[in-house]
């Protein structure tokens, strides 16, 4: 398989340092809310990278942080009248929530900031050790001075950003270079902080991702991925700081996907078009956010319009429905004449799509030519369906082809019945059974009505509610 690496700036055979095991860290979500479209996108392709490592037979440890210090949690806790920790605690439910939905595949280790304090505070007494990090006036900065490779992921010129910086704001903190970045921030009234050998605070967040990674997955790690706006400063920071303080390189293989668009244009809160996952999910079901994620390539711009998505459920229900039809057909009875050459033509386009598909996702993830590649299969089974005498096995074969080529992406053709219904209708559901539960049957009843007004009944059986759509 070859990805592309953002450091070397071209596409590498990708191969891991220990044998068939790749060590592989995603930033993961700032947990001060629901996570929102922009997240979703780095969590599902890298997923999907993981789980086709996992398919060609590699062991994969693959470590997703969470980010429970940031301004953005202190704020939110403090405006919600409740500790960072009852906050993160929620919103990391919350996160596991959307995220299973996704069917994102949980990490090997979710480490939490709050937890690596004391990797966090090792890492940066070597800094200081080293010459690397020195005190200003809120806290400990690391010099980039020091560090002469600085700026070699982003390829940003140093001398323009230096230029642009506020020299008033600079001076005023004792501050080497502008560019020089926090690594741990001295306590402010009000906020959250932790003892150090350098005095209360908190960790900035760049030096969180180093600690996490160097302690969770080894000095040097496989890849490190994440979205193409953490590459500057967030990623080049993690680099600087890991590599001044082992000396080693810090990440083989750096990936970035591309950026996402809300109605063709740029996610912002000022624009109201800032969504999040849970948002969405309300408008289509998870598996529909999956599967259209995929179906752009990982480093492209996508975007998130209505008229888009609605083109993503009628294509999924061709999969879908596809993987319906052949099971019918196949079980359909006896076969009068044998037709061998239908039987062997659709063999061969069985063949043909394993192929294409595979070598879509060789090629740097390629996940929309995967797909197509499937598609190529639906028609060709589609069209062999209807040919007289084509055998119920080739027929069975083509549509296991189907399902374990969506699989491997982790999208789930075959669970039909239960993709169909919103999730709106489960919330409804549940929140009846909770009713039915507490005997407060005016509401159950209520409820019911609601979900029939929306198209669906209830049935109770002893294995719990069954939601049927009505006919
Ligand atoms: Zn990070």
């Amino acid at each position: 398989m070859r990805v592309y690496n953002s450091l070397t700036r071209k596409k590498e055979t990708l191969t891991p340092l220990e044998p068939d095991h790749f060590k592989i860290y995603v930033c993961g979500p700032t947990v001060y809310d629901y996570f929102h479209i922009g997240n979703a996108r780095p969590f599902v392709v890298y997923d999907t990278l993981r789980r086709y490592l996992l398919w060609l037979g590699n062991k994969v440890t693959y470590v997703q942080n969470f980010t429970d210090i940031d301004d953005k949690v202190i704020t939110r806790a403090h405006t919600e009248g409740i500790t960072i920790k009852e906050l993160a605690d929620r919103m990391i439910e919350e996160y596991f929530h959307d995220a299973d939905a996704l069917n994102i595949m949980r990490a090997t280790i979710h480490p939490r900031a709050t937890e690596s304090l004391n990797d966090i505070i090792g890492l940066i007494e070597i800094l200081v050790e080293k010459g690397f990090a020195y005190q200003a006036v809120d806290g400990l900065y690391f010099s980039i001075d020091a560090f002469p490779s600085y700026g070699k992921l982003s390829g940003h010129n140093l001398e323009d950003l230096i230029a642009g910086a506020s020299e008033r704001v600079v001076e005023s903190l004792g501050k080497r270079n502008p560019l020089d970045f926090a690594l741990w921030k001295f306590k402010k009234e009000g906020e959250p902080f932790w003892a150090s050998p350098w005095g209360d605070g908190r960790p900035g967040w760049h030096i969180e991702c180093s600690a996490m990674s160097l302690a969770n997955l080894g000095q040097t790690i496989d890849i490190h991925c994440g979205g193409v706006d953490l590459t500057f400063p967030h990623h080049e920071n993690e680099i600087a700081q890991s590599e001044a303080a082992t000396g080693k390189p810090f990440v083989r293989y750096w990936m970035h996907n591309g950026f996402v668009n809300i109605n063709y244009e740029k996610m912002s809160k000022s624009k109201d078009n800032f969504f999040t996952v849970r948002d969405l999910a309300s408008l289509y079901p998870y598996h529909i956010l999956r599967f259209f994620i995929l179906q752009a390539h990982y480093r492209m711009p996508i975007n998130f319009s209505d008229d888009l998505l609605d083109a993503a459920v009628t294509s999924w229900q061709r999969i879908t429905s596809c993987v319906e039809h052949l099971a019918f057909v196949a079980g359909a009875g006896e076969q009068l004449s044998a037709n061998p050459q239908a039987d062997s033509d659709l063999e061969k386009e069985i063949t043909t799509c394993r192929y294409n598909w595979q070598e879509a996702m060789d090629d740097d993830l390629n996940t929309a030519d995967a797909i197509a590649s499937i598609f190529d299969l639906v028609r060709a089974a589609n069209t062999a369906a209807a040919a007289e005498g084509i055998s119920d096995d080739i027929l069975l074969k083509a549509r296991e082809t189907i399902i374990e080529l969506c699989e491997i992406l982790g999208l789930e053709p075959a669970k039909i019945e239960e993709q169909a219904i919103p999730n709106e209708i489960f919330t409804l559901v549940n929140a009846r059974s909770q009713a039915k539960e507490a005997r407060d049957f005016t509401t159950a009843d209520a409820l019911r009505d609601e979900i029939e007004a929306k198209g669906y009944r209830v049935e109770d059986t002893p294995q719990g509610a069954r939601i049927l759509p009505i006919e």
